[in-house]
């Protein structure tokens, strides 16, 4: 019996670091385990996701889970996000976790998701408790650990090396492992159905096959077409102005990665929210406080139903 787990993320949110978190847990308890991610072109904000396998046996099974038996989204705009598939292979019979203010009722009201739906606010607990912008890999992890049927000691060992090896202060890994327990209390547990996703057949191990060196790889050729992706639905957090504060320095202009600050007249920033996918450079670097990040409302389903 394999359990089949895939966590859905958007960069700097921590999905891989809990898909690893979830398969060193499964480890420490016996089991075997397999974690990947796979994300493009690295980018805070991207879709991002990340494959985490657990079985009494040898896996043979590698790449993309298909077919998952549990799915944990860290955010909820990743749902309708044409680019992030999250609800592939999603049945009736598939456990879906979602990072989310809203309960699974109003959740469930509004997205009409297949699938047994649970949620928590996991970024508002993070916030209460850490202070900082998408600190969930471990709630994440803790949460995918309690619907698999994981117990709570593995994750808390699990966290505390995947966060050592992340080179976190002992003070903080033991601060994360405390809230993290309490998520994993609190999650409310849905059915996790393994025994239909069993293959039918054995699985058939495939030689890879090479094209030869004289064919080309695919390339953009393109010019200035970044306009037409736009990376406002990215954003957990929003950077916002206080005009009464900015003193006109242009540094966040020159630090914003995606080139999506204009400046007035005078000397005012301006943010395009088409484009801006919230990376909250311009916000770190701001010397004033001028610019402050808000939860993006947006990012709940309420805003994709519309
Ligand atoms: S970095 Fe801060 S103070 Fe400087 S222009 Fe931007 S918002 Fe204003
Ligand atoms: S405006 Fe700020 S938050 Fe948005 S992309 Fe630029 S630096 Fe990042």
């Amino acid at each position: 019996m394999i359990r089949a787990v895939r966590f859905h993320g958007r960069g700097g949110q921590g999905a891989k670091t809990a898909s690893r978190i979830l398969g060193t847990a499964a480890f420490i308890e016996g089991f075997v385990a397999q974690d990947s991610p796979i994300y493009g072109a690295e980018r805070r904000g991207a879709p991002v996701a990340a494959f985490t396998r657990i079985a009494k046996e040898p896996i043979r099974e590698r790449g993309l889970i298909a077919c998952p038996d549990l799915v944990v989204i860290a955010d909820a705009s990743l749902i309708h996000d044409p680019a992030a598939h999250a609800l592939d292979g999603i049945d009736d019979r598939t456990a879906v976790f979602v990072n989310s203010p809203l309960t699974g009722e109003q959740f469930q009201a509004l997205a009409s998701l297949p699938g047994r739906l649970t949620t928590m606010d996991l970024t508002d607990i993070a916030l209460q408790q850490f202070g900082k912008r998408g600190a969930i890999s471990a709630l994440l992890g803790a949460v995918a650990g309690r619907l698999v049927g994981l117990r709570q000691e593995s994750i808390c060992e699990a966290i505390a090396r995947e966060l050592a090896d992340l080179g976190l202060a002992a003070s903080v890994i033991e601060r994360t492992q405390t809230v993290a327990a309490q998520c994993y209390e609190a999650v409310q547990m849905v059915a996790l159905d393994t025994s239909s996703r069993e293959p039918a057949a054995p699985v058939q191990l495939r030689a890879p096959t090479y094209e030869p060196p004289t064919r080309g790889t695919a390339r953009i050729s393109a010019a200035a077409n970044s306009i037409l992706r736009e990376t406002g639905g990215w954003r957990t957090f929003r950077p916002v102005l206080v005009p009464d504060k900015c003193n006109g320095c242009w540094l966040c202009f020159a630090y914003c990665p995606d080139g999506v600050i204009s400046m007035t007249k005078d000397d005012r920033p301006v943010i395009d929210y088409d484009h801006c996918k919230g990376c909250q450079i311009c916000v770190q670097e701001c010397p004033t406080e001028a610019l402050v990040a808000e939860r993006e409302k947006e990012g709940t389903v309420a805003w994709k139903a519309k």
